[in-house]
């Protein structure tokens, strides 16, 4: 019988699970979107007088996640009624509710061993028929589950959404060898013909296709920078509007997908080469600085820009 999926969880209530959960929700599926639970309180929380059990403070992630969304203009959420289809969890209370879904969605911190041990968790709750994904930029889909059972193996593939995901068509498609060729093409159609996305089967190589192609050439642009002395904004005047490129200049892009997540995706390439070729997928040193500052991008509301 071709999979159907009614239900679905995305786990990773940050830039990209957000809008994962928005492009479901908007398609009809009802979503749980989870994060972790605070482990102290905001500000703002104890001068409500509220205590770290209170659900809104155990759902704080995935509540100002769906906020956000609701804010954002134009607003991924197309109607009130599609956004009522999502609702925040919180991955310490609610863990037991993935047993109700036919589709996981990871989308947490990309680091293999965060995404390996929640894949351990997920085995013990989730339905045997649940199909189970990870939203990487591209770390290995192989390794991501090589500690689960066969089954567990045969339901799961990497289906990388791209940011951002309401206006982004393309979603490669990174079956291990263990998945299930029913599956690969029962998503394909599901992801086409309701999500209203392209599918591109990518080979599980590091950043798969378009990630390795976008890295190789922004930081090839950011050496090249450095060699003729230009600055962050002749940059993005260079690599945007000007080229017929109004929102994807080089760093407002760095800015919109997190500098924190860029030093990881670039570090999954340098893991894997060598020589010449790995230092330039060894970012500069003042990235990094910015990193170690907290200026992440759009996300923590500075980066390279204050505003994008
Ligand atoms: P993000 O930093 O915006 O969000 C990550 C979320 O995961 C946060 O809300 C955080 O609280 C949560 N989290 C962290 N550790 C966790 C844990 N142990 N358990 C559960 N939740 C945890 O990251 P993002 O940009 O949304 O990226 C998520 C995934 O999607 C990564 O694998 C990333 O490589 C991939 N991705 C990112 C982009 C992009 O442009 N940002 C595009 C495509 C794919």
């Amino acid at each position: 019988m071709p999979v159907q999926i009614r239900k679905a969880a995305v786990i990773g209530s940050g830039v990209m699970g957000a809008q994962i959960a928005a492009v479901l929700a908007n398609a009809g599926i009802q979503t749980l979107l989870f994060d972790l639970q605070p482990k102290e309180l905001s500000e703002k929380e104890s001068k409500l007088g509220l205590s770290l059990d209170n659900a809104a403070v155990k759902n704080r992630y995935a509540l100002e996640a769906i906020t956000k969304l609701k804010k954002m203009k134009p607003a991924p959420l197309g109607t009130s009624e599609q956004s009522k289809l999502i609702r925040a969890c919180n991955l310490t209370d609610d863990f037991k509710k993935l047993a109700e879904v036919d589709w996981i969605i990871e989308a947490v911190v990309e680091n293999m061993s965060v995404k390996q041990d929640l894949f351990e968790r997920i085995e013990k709750v989730k339905k045997s028929s649940c199909i189970v994904s990870s939203n990487t930029s591209g770390l290995s889909i192989e390794k991501m589950v090589s500690t689960c059972s066969d089954g567990f193996k045969k339901n799961f593939l990497g289906i990388h959404f791209f940011n951002p995901p309401r206006y982004l068509k393309l979603v490669e498609f990174i079956p291990s060898n263990s998945t299930d060729t029913n599956i690969v093409s029962d998503m394909k159609t599901f992801t086409e013909k309701r999500l209203g996305k392209t599918v591109v089967l990518a080979k599980d190589s590091p950043n798969f296709i378009a990630n390795r192609i976008g890295t190789y050439g922004l930081l090839l642009t950011v050496q090249e920078m450095g060699k003729s002395g230009l600055t962050v904004s002749d940059v993005d005047a260079l690599t945007g509007k000007l080229i017929g490129r109004p929102k994807s200049a080089t760093f407002r892009t760095l800015d919109v997908v997190g500098l924190d997540t860029f030093l990881h995706v670039a570090k999954t390439v340098y893991d894997h080469t060598e020589g010449k070729e790995q230092e330039l997928f060894d970012p500069p040193s003042f990235m990094k600085k910015l990193v170690e500052n907290g200026a992440i991008g759009q996300k923590a509301g500075k980066g390279f820009y204050q505003k994008v």
